[in-house]
């Protein structure tokens, strides 16, 4: 039964070794890219020029992270919030 199995776990393989070797690399090319974008924003202070977008969020121009509402962001800044 076991021989059985591995025959057609080998059989896969070899008919879709491209395929899956594709799509590790895809999956592995995402992970590295969103790693170092999570990295990116997480060292980041946010501190620098700030991005509004049509939804009044507020996008750091640094690391490219969504700070939420802008107008809650700018209390927090003047120092309005109690
Ligand atoms: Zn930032």
């Amino acid at each position: 039964m076991a021989d059985y199995l591995k025959f057609w776990f080998a059989k896969f393989i070899v008919e879709h070794g491209i395929e899956l070797l594709f799509i590790t690399i895809c999956l592995g090319i995402i992970a590295v890219l969103s790693a170092q974008k999570w990295l990116r924003q997480a060292r980041c202070k946010h501190g620098g020029r700030l991005y509004e977008t049509q939804a009044c969020e507020a996008i750091c121009q640094q690391c490219g992270k969504n700070l939420g509402f802008i107008g809650a962001l700018k209390r927090t800044e003047s120092g309005d919030d109690k």
